[in-house]
């Protein structure tokens, strides 16, 4: 079996086939930043100091830090012995403003603030939010950009999670916090207008994908846009009013709200948000696929989506992966 020798900080790790670059940096408990652990937070952005990276491991990333060998450890599968150290670029943070703080049901708390800047994002993507002590977690973006300054999230509170706890109950508007560049694959972008696109969330995870609903129909999207969210019970869903009201607005945009445990009221449909989807739309072949929230659907579910036709090129996910960072 080959193996590959990693070297961070004078420390070696052995990187047996089939693993990554990060696997195997945790396995001997050498301390490195990641959370998604899937490419799509860079937090565990590395550089090579002596071999090229494999061209997987620099999946959207700018094509400056591609040629100085920068890569991400979750992604690298190494072809050899590699040196590696640490990134030196620190994420850039732009100050913002709390301006409004509201319950969207008893769990989820609807976050707006105001950047300083202007922000340059796609629908769909996510933010670093940094609070004063340095604690940092991603959050994705609600809006569309027809906000550029104006940005909301959905929070959900994890009991004994530190930053969402804290969102929730101690900071207040007028408050400052600091927001990261976007970041993140998962977003809309105003091609193939004609495409259905198939937006399946849970929890939380109707924030991005709201953001990519209101900009593909502000951009005129033609083809079908079907939203499926779901929880367990009624009390997890929200915006429930606010989807339909799309719905009855723009005739390409369909919603359905599910819940996978009790019996739901009119409207609502029983079951898993993903087994609901997949059952309604079978075939996918030409379909572009969002998927945002717990990760267990989102991986399951873009294993289906794959194997109900839809090209991997076309099928998007943000998984709301809740490992923090150990250098927390
Ligand atoms: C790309 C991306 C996008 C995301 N978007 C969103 C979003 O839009 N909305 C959203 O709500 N979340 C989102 N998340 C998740 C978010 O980043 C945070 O991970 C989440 O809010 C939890 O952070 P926390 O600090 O509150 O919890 P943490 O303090 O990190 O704790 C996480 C969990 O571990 C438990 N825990 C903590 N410490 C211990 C311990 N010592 N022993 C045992 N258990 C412990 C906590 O109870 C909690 O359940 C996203 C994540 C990613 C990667």
């Amino acid at each position: 079996m080959t193996q590959r020798k990693i070297t961070l900080d004078g420390k070696e790790a052995l990187c047996q086939e089939g693993e990554t670059v990060l696997d195997a940096l945790l396995r001997e408990k050498i301390d490195i930043p990641y959370s998604c652990q899937q490419g799509a937070c860079q937090s565990c952005l590395v550089r090579s100091e002596d071999v090229t990276p494999p061209e997987a491991s620099q999946r959207g990333l700018r094509a400056g830090l591609c040629r100085q060998k920068y890569f991400l450890a979750c992604l690298c599968y190494p072809e050899q012995d590699m040196v590696i150290t640490r990134s030196k670029l620190p994420d850039y943070f732009t100050e913002a403003i709390v301006t409004d703080k509201q319950l969207l049901n008893p769990e989820t708390l609807l976050l707006t603030i105001e950047c300083k800047d202007p922000l340059d994002f796609y629908a769909g993507q996510f933010v670093k939010l940094k609070r004063a002590d340095g604690l940092t977690r991603s959050y994705s973006i609600a809006n569309s950009r027809m906000h550029a300054t104006h940005l909301t999230f959905h929070i959900r509170r994890l009991a004994g999670g530190r930053f969402s706890e804290w969102a929730h109950q101690e900071l207040q508007v007028g408050d400052t916090i600091e927001v990261s560049d976007p970041q993140g694959l998962c977003y809309y972008l105003p091609e193939r207008q004609d495409q259905g696109l198939l937006l399946i969330g849970t929890g939380s995870g109707l924030a991005p994908l709201a953001g990519i609903a209101t900009e593909a129909l502000h951009h005129g999207h033609t083809g079908p846009i079907h939203l499926f969210h779901g929880s367990r019970e009624m009390d997890g869903l929200y915006w429930i009013e606010e989807m339909r009201q799309l719905q009855r607005e723009y005739p390409n945009f369909h919603y359905t709200p599910c819940i996978s445990q009790g019996d739901p009221p009119a409207g609502v449909a029983r079951g898993r948000a993903n087994d609901v989807a997949l059952a309604a739309i079978p075939d996918l072949k030409g379909w572009r696929v969002y998927l945002c929230g717990h990760p267990d659907m989102v991986n399951q579910t873009k294993k289906q989506a794959f194997l109900n036709g839809a090209s991997m090129q076309d099928i998007y996910s943000d998984a709301f992966h809740v490992a923090s960072s150990s250098l927390d």
